[in-house]
């Protein structure tokens, strides 16, 4: 009899802390606060851009 021990480990890895701005891909503060604000992942930097070029 063989008997195969099939460990599943899921280690699942934390998520990262989801402040990167989707357009320059930087890590920002202001990224979580224009995505609970303007519903964008974008940075402050980015989103003055965006309002002044919208596109
Ligand atoms: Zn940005």
């Amino acid at each position: 009899m063989i008997n195969k021990i099939d460990k599943n480990n899921h280690n699942k890895e934390l998520n990262e802390i989801d402040c990167i701005c989707e357009e320059c891909l930087k890590e920002d503060e202001s990224v979580t606060q224009n995505l609970i604000l303007k519903g964008f992942k974008i940075c402050n930097s980015c989103s003055i851009s965006k309002t002044i070029f919208p596109i």
